[in-house]
């Protein structure tokens, strides 16, 4: 397979924009269950629905032939997934990719970072949602504190060429923790992002209308002790950067509930099953397992069959806006 991507092997969806990234979820499992992404008790895919690792590294092939420049691995906790390294290293020696980056819990990032750095990662995004063990816990229903921060500290001294945190905050849990989140990233030298709480799949946890902390608020917070200027940065994903004056570090704040940042959109996902979505925030998707698994030697069919997929890229998402689709996905399935 040896196909570069031209302008007319491009992918462009039919309101102009450019797809040149990519998020692919390696597993929908997770040594987790943060409230916000899962319920208690998950039924996982049965073995033989999920992508195999070649299967995956498949369409990593044909989407970079077609142009994408950045490849996400996400999950689930993509490193759960077992031989990931394998996948890792070989999207890692992929042509003409500027990007190859993860997001992770950081539950095995202390044993991992090495390998990951020498296979070609190049920024990591780590989920912190607290500095309090037992916050921690009660939000990550599972997670060790301790552990996770060694992994971020073990990632830290490998010197990628970033690392964020990714920070969820719900009211009345640990809103009272943004400044600390902040000072911590402060301390590392590393960049933090807030991401407000997306409305996929059904929790019981909580009622998300009445814990939703948008962004505004987020950042009044942080303004109360510090200056942000914003940065005009392009980054791989829809964040909007600002620098914390007298720092290195930077604030990024993911808003699609509060501010739709829909028109820039440059990305598509595939679920670990190899359906390719192309809205997080609809249903609109296209099964890549079926030519994966009907047609393995048909290279031109999957590349045909994701071209032709952008043609349904939604315009936009809706969530909690009148008559909005229920997406029924967890995020876990998603692949944020
Ligand atoms: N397990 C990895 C992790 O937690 O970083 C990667 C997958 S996780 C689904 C990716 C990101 O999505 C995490 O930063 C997590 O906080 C975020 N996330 C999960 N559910 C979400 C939701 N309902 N709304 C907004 N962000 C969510
Ligand atoms: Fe697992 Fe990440 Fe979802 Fe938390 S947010 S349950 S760590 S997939």
């Amino acid at each position: 397979m040896n196909i570069a991507a031209t302008p007319s092997t491009a992918l462009i969806d039919k309101y102009g924009r450019h797809i040149d990234y990519v998020r692919l979820s390696v597993t929908d499992r997770c040594d987790f269950r943060c409230v916000y992404c899962m319920s208690e008790k998950m039924t996982f895919l049965p073995r033989n629905q999920v992508l195999s690792l070649e299967e995956i590294f498949k369409v990593a092939q044909v989407f970079n032939q077609l142009g994408v420049r950045k490849i996400r691995l996400t999950g689930g906790e993509p490193l759960v997934r077992s031989n990931i390294l394998s996948l890792v290293q070989n999207i890692g020696k992929l042509p003409n990719l500027d990007e190859l980056l993860i997001t992770t819990n950081g539950s095995h990032l202390e044993q991992m970072s090495a390998d990951l750095k020498a296979a070609g990662v190049t920024r990591i995004n780590i989920s912190l949602d607290s500095l309090n063990a037992a916050t921690f816990r009660e939000m990550t229903r599972t997670g060790d504190l301790a552990q996770v921060l060694r992994g971020i500290e073990a990632a830290k001294a490998r010197n990628f060429k970033a690392l964020r945190l990714n920070a969820v905050i719900l009211k009345g849990r640990n809103d009272h923790e943004i400044l600390d989140l902040v000072h911590y990233a402060m301390q590392l030298g590393i960049n933090i992002a807030f991401i407000e709480e997306m409305p996929l799949g059904e929790v019981t946890e909580h009622d998300r209308l009445e814990t939703s902390c948008s962004n505004d608020e987020v950042r009044r917070v942080i303004e109360s002790a510090h200056n942000l200027t914003p940065l005009d940065m392009k980054t791989a994903g829809p964040s909007r950067y600002y620098q914390l004056e007298g720092s290195e570090s930077r604030v990024g704040f993911i808003s699609p509930v509060s501010h739709n940042f829909c028109e820039s959109c440059n990305r598509v996902r595939m679920t670990v099953e190899g359906r390719l979505l192309l809205c997080l925030g609809n249903e609109h998707s296209v099964d890549l397992r079926s030519v994966l698994r009907e047609h393995p030697d048909d290279v031109h069919l999957l590349q045909e069959t994701i071209r032709n997929a952008m043609d349904i890229k939604p315009l936009r998402h809706y969530f909690y806006e009148k008559d909005a689709p229920q997406v029924v996905r967890f995020m876990n399935m998603t692949g944020g």
